[in-house]
């Protein structure tokens, strides 16, 4: 039997604009968690960033099949890695300093503990996984990374969270310096999602899941 419906784990406008964007062609109907009536408790306690995709999938998955609809379930985890700092945030960078402390906070705190770092040692990637969950209880992820190094300073207004900081040697300016369209084109999410769309466009033809080679 064939998903005719993608239902995605955010609750996030701006990602599932993006998000829809990615996915058009694909020619199934995409919903947010809310458009499709889900609302769950999700506890991100997993130790990767596949881990925590993952569950958040799995529990949406779940939800939707008690109600006996079929649709593959998407979820994404995303953060930054700092190398210098043995990997922080990772995937604590939603929750660096307390979910509800500032960026202005967190960022500012984030350069004053590479004072002194080299520029060779600040380097640092965005990191996107996307956990995919079909109606046969199959399971798939990708991932994907953007590489950069933390700068000196806060510059640039767009984008959101830690781009203000994430300094991009390929393009010489810091990623809240980049136009939206640009973020969105070489993003690790963007990335990630080009990836999982593959994965998708290899099952959505299929009348069943069987004999998919998608990894
Ligand atoms: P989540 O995947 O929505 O849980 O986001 C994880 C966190 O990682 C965000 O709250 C931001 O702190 C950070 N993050 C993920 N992607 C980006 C990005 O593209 N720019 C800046 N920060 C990001």
């Amino acid at each position: 039997m064939k998903a005719e419906q993608i239902i995605f784990a955010t609750g996030n406008a701006g990602k599932m604009k993006e998000i829809r964007m990615i996915l058009a062609d694909l020619g199934l109907e995409v919903q947010s968690m809310k458009e499709a009536g889900v609302d769950v408790d999700i506890d991100e306690s997993g130790t990767t960033f596949e881990e925590n995709a993952m569950i958040k999938a799995s529990a949406i998955a779940q939800e939707i099949q008690k109600d006996g609809v079929r649709a593959i379930v998407l979820a994404d985890d995303s953060g930054l890695e700092i190398d210098y700092l043995n990997r922080e945030p990772g995937i604590y960078s939603a929750r660096y300093m307390g979910e509800d402390t500032s960026y202005a906070v967190k960022n500012a705190n984030l350069i004053q503990r590479l004072e002194g770092v080299p520029d060779e040692k600040r380097t640092a990637r965005f990191v996107c996984a996307i956990a995919a969950v079909f109606p046969d209880g199959r399971t798939f992820t990708t991932r994907a990374a953007v590489e950069g190094r933390i700068g000196y300073e806060e510059r640039g207004q767009n984008g959101f969270g830690y781009d203000p900081i994430f300094y991009l040697p390929e393009y010489g300016m810091y990623s809240a310096e980049l136009a939206p369209e640009e973020k969105n084109r070489i993003s690790h999410r963007g990335k990630a999602l080009e990836a999982m769309k593959k994965v998708l466009k290899q099952a959505a033809g299929e009348t069943d899941y069987e004999n998919i080679d998608c990894q």
